[in-house]
């Protein structure tokens, strides 16, 4: 007998046809003998839904301006969608003879950091989901979800019911963890962009922790950084068609083929700031990211320009469109430390990014990415690099563009 994690996100669950039609692939899991434990997320537009009312609840009477809600409340109310859908899933499979019971994160409990709208799972007890599964329950998780310090209700950022299932799968030590989605496997791109792009057979962790990150959002960051840490075995498939194709996300040593280029991410979420003629002097790295760390913000690519004449230099770095504003304002608190002579912002910017294990083993892999964005005329505005990536910042405009071409360049289009 196995112990199976499966996840169905929010298309998987969109209405009661598909909650029923989620139920019966639940029940053929366990009716080869397997002890199962689901995850599952608000259905289809639910979060988004809340996370509306947030905002506009949130504004003073009379007011226009955007607000933030408390982020605790904020937590009660996201959350609330995936409550609805463990529930309701719960009574499908108990109308098809298949005890089941549903787990709110404070009940299993997933533990998390007091981090709200953002938590990371910090441990999963799985001893009373194990005494459920030992009596033949099959036992229905609400995702997104978990517990913070003083029992409150803590949310994992969005997406995060694919991290609630792979936490669960190593809590419970399961032998694997099924993310079942709307497309039937991770592709070497996404393919609602790219109509070549090819579904991979296997993907090593660290690739898909890579891509998850640079934007392929069929696998939420943090879930691939701890099926990474834990090993735990998964695969993507679809709920549509869940006998067909699949992806594994494992080891790399099991991975046969190491192509160049495994598989190309691109984020919009990207802004540019530019800070011209700040002072060419130690410290002044320290003087920019030491208030933008404390404001919270997450800086990511960065560049400094060498100074022509020793004394001032330009430098430029980059921040997710939501943390904008936070970011400009800690630097226009510190100018005058600074002392810089303007500030340029852009948020018309993203992030294309080529990812592959093979990339150790292959020179030459950035060259032909650079060349093939100068044959389309894209202008390259900031690089960064890894061992197994390479990113550039370009016009938010050329971004399918780049993708398409970067895909057949790397000869990675379906046949
Ligand atoms: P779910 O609601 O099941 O969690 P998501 O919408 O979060 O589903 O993730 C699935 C979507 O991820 C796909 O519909 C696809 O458009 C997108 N996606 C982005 N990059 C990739 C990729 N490399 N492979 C597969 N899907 C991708
Ligand atoms: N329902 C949450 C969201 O839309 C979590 C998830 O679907 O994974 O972000
Ligand atoms: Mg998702």
């Amino acid at each position: 007998m196995a112990k199976i994690a499966m996840k169905f996100g929010g298309t998987s669950v969109a209405d009661l046809d598909r909650i029923r039609h989620v139920a019966q692939l639940v029940k053929k899991e366990r009716d080869r003998g397997n002890q199962v434990a689901v995850v599952v997320s608000a259905m289809a537009g639910e979060t988004n839904k809340l996370v509306a009312w947030c905002s506009e609840i949130a504004r003073p009477p009379g007011s226009n301006a955007s607000a933030l809600p408390d982020q605790r409340e904020y937590d009660v109310i996201v959350a609330s969608g995936e409550q609805v859908t463990a529930g309701l899933l719960a009574v499908a499979l108990g109308a098809i003879g298949v005890p089941a019971r549903s787990w709110m994160g404070w009940q299993v409990p997933i533990r998390t950091s007091a981090t709200h709208g953002s938590a990371r799972i910090e441990g999963v007890d799985g001893d009373l989901m194990n005494e459920s599964l030992a009596r033949g329950e099959v036992a229905v998780v609400a995702g997104f979800q978990g517990v913070a310090p003083h029992d409150r209700i803590s949310t994992l950022g969005r997406g995060g019911s694919d991290t609630s299932a792979v936490a669960i799968a190593a809590g419970l030590k399961a032998d694997r963890c099924d993310i079942y989605t709307d497309v039937d496997g991770v592709y070497t791109t996404d393919p609602r962009i790219v109509a070549k792009a090819r579904r991979l057979e296997r993907v090593s962790y660290e690739e898909m922790l890579e891509l998850a990150s640079l934007g392929a959002k069929v696998v939420q960051t943090r879930a691939a950084e701890l099926a990474m840490l834990h090993r735990v075995s998964t695969r993507v498939l679809s709920t549509f068609d869940p006998d067909k194709g699949g992806t594994l996300i494992c080891d790399e040593d099991d991975i046969v083929e190491k192509k160049p280029v495994t598989g190309i991410a691109y984020s919009r979420d990207e802004a540019k700031i530019t800070l011209l003629k700040i002072p060419d002097r130690p410290g002044i790295a320290a003087a920019i990211f030491g208030p933008l760390a404390d404001a919270g913000v997450n800086v990511d690519m960065i560049v400094q320009n060498v100074s022509e004449d020793g004394k001032r230099t330009d430098l430029t770095f980059t921040v997710t469109r939501g943390e904008l504003a936070r970011a400009l304002a800690a630097i226009e608190h510190n100018a005058d430390h600074i002392g810089y002579r303007e500030l340029l912002q852009d948020a018309t910017v993203a992030k294309v990014s080529i990812i592959g294990i093979g990339m150790r083993a292959h020179p030459g892999v950035a060259q032909t990415m650079f060349r093939t964005l100068s044959e389309k005329g894209i202008n390259i505005q900031v690089i960064s690099t890894s061992e197994i990536k390479v990113s550039v910042l370009i016009a938010e405009e050329y971004v399918e563009l780049a993708v398409r071409a970067l895909h057949s360049a790397y000869e990675l289009d379906v046949a």
